[in-house]
Order: C-alpha cells, then structure tokens, then sequence
C-alpha cells in the first residue's frame, strides 16, 4: 500500500466485529482479568490502551518501523528517549534545535549526570576523535529555525562505525517526506502535535523504531513516568493522520510559493528553506527526502522596513510558535520558540533578533501571498 491508503486503512481496524470505519475510544483506565493466572493484552492504561496501540500501530506503519509508542507531548517522547542514556554518557547535538530538546539538554543534562556537546555541521564532522563516553547523536534536519540540512545516511554511517546511537528528530517532515530509519537513524522522535495532529488541537508525540531491545528499555521507561497519550487525544491523532499526505502536499506547495514569493522581496534579506535551489542543502534534502515541508525562515530587513508594523498588519499569518496545523502562523525565534538560548549562542549559532519563521499553513496560497504583499507594504519605512 501507498503511504496515503495506509494513512487511512492502516494500523489495526476496529476489533469490536462491528465494522466501525474508526478505531473506538476506550475510556478506561483499567481492564478486568481473567484469573490470578491469566492476564490479558490490557491491564492498566498507563501501559497499554487499545485506542493508543491503535494509533502507535499507524504511526509505526506509516514509517515502515516494527514498534511504535505514543506520549502525551513531543517532549515527553524526547525525554523518554534521553532515559535510555546513562550517567556518564555523553550526546553531540546539532546546533539548532528545537527550543524545548534545548532547554532539556542544557538544564537537565547536568542533573542526571549526562554531557552533550554542540555540533554545528554534522556533514563536516569528524567521528574520530570522541570522548571514550559518547554513546549518542541527536539531530533535527531542517533544523529549527534555520532550516539547515543534514546527510542523515552519513552521519549515520559514521556514528555507527563508533557504536553511537542515532536518533532523529523528524517532526519538521514526518514520515510522508522522510524515513530517517531507512536512512540509517536507530530511532524516530515527533511532536505530533504539529502535523500528525495537523489541527493545532492536541499535544501528542511519538517514538518509532526498528530494535525490540530498545524498544522494551522504551516501553518500560514509558510505564514507568507515565507521560503517555490519553485514548481521547490518540484517537483525534489518528484522525489527524488520516489527511496526513494530503496537508503536508499542500503545505509544501504553498510554502514553496511563498520561500520564491519573499527570496524576490527587499523586505527579506535572506530566505531559510531546503526546497530553494539558492539552499546548500538543497542537494543533500532531495537525496534524503521527497520534500522540503512547510516551515521556512528569513531574514527580516530592518533597515528599510518595520518589523513591529509588518507582524502586526498580516490578518492570516496568526503571531503564535508552533507549526504544523491547517493555519498560517509567523513567529519570532530569538524571543518565543528559541528563547531558551542565550543571547551569545544565538548569535553564534545564527538566531538573529530579526529572523522570522513561518509555518505555512493550508490556506489558498493566493491569499497567503497578498496577505504578506500588503503587510510588507504598509512596513515600508
Ligand atoms: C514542538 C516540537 C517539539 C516538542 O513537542 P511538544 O509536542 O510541544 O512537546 C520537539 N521537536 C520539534 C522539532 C518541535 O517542533
């Protein structure tokens, strides 16, 4: 099956007998059992609902993984994750990531005994000289904000090589463009709260991967704190994946239009987005992926135009972080999804106080367009 058909006739069908075309909500927080012996599939919630193994199976499916596990936010799974490490351990990082996996690293690394080091070009880097603890990568491509590109089959090939543990952030693109686990990744990392979900109305994430006995480590640390998905949101989750191919087209078309739209722009002094052939990774993103996403980035131009007057004349782009949903929405990196860095690594890493990112939603993109023409004309200085 095409990804799309298993989108909707993937994971496991309603199990009732009584044809229902959507798996059922079970609302249950506890199953009875059989006898003192025997227990069955479902015993307690928190390790295992019918309506979130329905909806783990899916997204398991769509990447083409054996196991998949569903927590209540893309951090919960991102932390999940980190519990695999032990103290002592070592994770080289790359160098714009996700607000949030920052704020973790950088504040509750050192608690738990755990170390990371940043890397601003995984393409580039060199394997061999680790220290003898490192035991993982973490990547984001795109990375988030400035959508730069990373060869995830060369880092993977090179991490392995050492022994390291390859995990993906994959949340920009989803399973629909990118298979990291094809590629080489050991695991799969999403907030699923952006496009899977697509509706911005719930928090949820996901972890997918191919090795059982990480997948036990997983599943027994998800047990254990407890940061799963309610039935009630893995069911809207599933719903969500349903169009899951039919948005991200969209989004990506439009979000096309508009990185071409602004690269010809004064107000924009430079445009961050991998489907643009001016992009160095431009190369690297068609060799890995089948498309570039919906979220872009660039540089505001402030000497000529008014940045303030710009966010605040656009009607569809709504002033919000996140991404992901059917809406249009801009935000402002530096002070709202990045503020967990300080000012120096921000300007070391290239988050500048004038680069704007947008998610690109799935409105006609005609309007979009107009929408930031006439934005961009009334911030004229
Ligand atoms: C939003 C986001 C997260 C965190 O997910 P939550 O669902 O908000 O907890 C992690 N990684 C990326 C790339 C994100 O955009």
């Amino acid at each position: 099956m095409e990804y799309q058909t298993k989108a909707i006739h993937g994971g496991i069908p309603d199990d009732t007998g009584r044809g229902a075309v959507n798996y059922p909500i079970y609302l249950s927080s506890t199953f009875c059992q059989e006898d003192m012996e025997h227990f069955k599939d479902f015993v307690y919630s928190r390790g295992a609902n019918p309506t979130r193994a329905a909806v783990e199976r899916l997204a398991a499916d769509l990447e083409g993984a054996r196991f998949g596990l569903a927590f209540a936010t893309g951090m919960a799974a991102t932390s999940n994750v980190f519990d695999l490490l032990q103290k002592g351990d070592n994770v080289l990082i790359n160098s714009n990531v996700y607000g949030g996996t920052w704020r973790f690293v950088s504040n509750l690394f050192e608690r738990r005994g755990l170390t990371y080091e940043i890397i601003d070009d995984f393409n580039t880097f060199e394997f061999k000289h680790l220290s003898p603890n490192t035991r993982a990568v973490f990547l984001e491509t795109p990375s988030n904000p400035l959508l730069a590109v990373t060869d995830i089959r060369k880092v993977s090939r090179r991490a392995k090589e050492q022994g390291l543990l390859v995990i993906v952030d994959n949340t920009f693109l989803t399973s629909y463009f990118q298979k990291p686990l094809e590629l080489g990744a050991d695991i799969v990392v999403y907030s699923a709260t952006k496009y899977y979900a697509g509706h911005s109305d719930l928090l949820a994430g996901l972890v997918l991967l191919n090795d059982e006995e990480l997948y036990q480590q997983l599943k027994f640390c998800q047990n254990t704190t407890g940061g799963v998905l309610s039935p009630f949101d893995s069911f809207l989750l599933m719903r969500g994946i349903k169009t899951l191919g039919v948005r991200m087209d969209r989004h990506q078309a439009n979000a096309e239009e508009i990185a071409s739209y602004l690269e010809g722009r004064e107000a924009a002094l430079k445009v961050f987005y991998p489907g643009l052939t001016s992009n160095p990774g431009y190369e690297i993103q068609r060799s890995q992926a089948s498309g570039s996403g919906g979220v872009l980035s660039f540089l505001f131009n402030q000497e000529e135009y008014d940045m303030e007057i710009f966010v605040k004349s656009l009607k569809l782009f709504g002033f919000a972080v996140s991404l992901g949903g059917v809406e249009s929405l801009i935000c402002r990196p530096a002070t709202m999804t990045h503020e967990s860095y300080s000012a120096k690594l921000q300007e070391q890493i290239g988050i500048r106080p004038n680069l704007l990112r947008l998610a690109v939603g799935i409105e006609d993109k005609k309007d979009l367009i107009q929408d930031l023409e006439q934005a961009i004309t009334r911030a004229r200085k």
